[in-house]
């Protein structure tokens, strides 16, 4: 086991329910979901927050936004709405320090957020 969770999901250390996989990226349900659907979309690469992006990951940071939307679509929620949330560091209550995009909904969400 490495001392992250994230990263032992991506090398299958830890088990998790996959929605997609692609070179670059990983997506699995949330294990405690918040909405009837929840879903992490994490770069295999470990960027521990948005704060250690780098111009070498655009490429990627464009095809996790690409993988969102399509995972909506398929989901069945582009119509209704979703939503699409980074955490950063402590004030926004991250707890895993392996980036990853929450894709959120299949109900109603109240703003501005907690
Ligand atoms: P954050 O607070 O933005 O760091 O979100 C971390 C998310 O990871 C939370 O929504 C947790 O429920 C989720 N999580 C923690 N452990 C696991 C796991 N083993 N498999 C899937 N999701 C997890
Ligand atoms: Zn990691």
């Amino acid at each position: 086991m490495s001392d992250c969770l994230f990263c032992d999901i991506v090398k299958k250390k830890v088990k998790a329910n996959f929605i997609f996989e692609s070179k670059e990226l990983l997506a699995f349900e949330d294990i405690r979901p918040q909405a009837p659907i929840h879903i992490l979309i994490i770069p295999k690469k470990h960027i521990p927050t948005l704060n250690d992006l780098k111009e070498e990951d655009k490429a990627m940071m464009g095809e996790l936004f690409l993988t969102a939307k399509e995972i909506a679509r398929a989901q069945g929620i582009s119509a209704t709405g979703y939503r699409t949330v980074f955490n950063c560091n402590h004030d926004s209550g991250q707890a895993v320090y392996h980036l990853h995009l929450h894709l959120l909904g299949g109900r109603r969400m109240s703003w501005p957020p907690g």
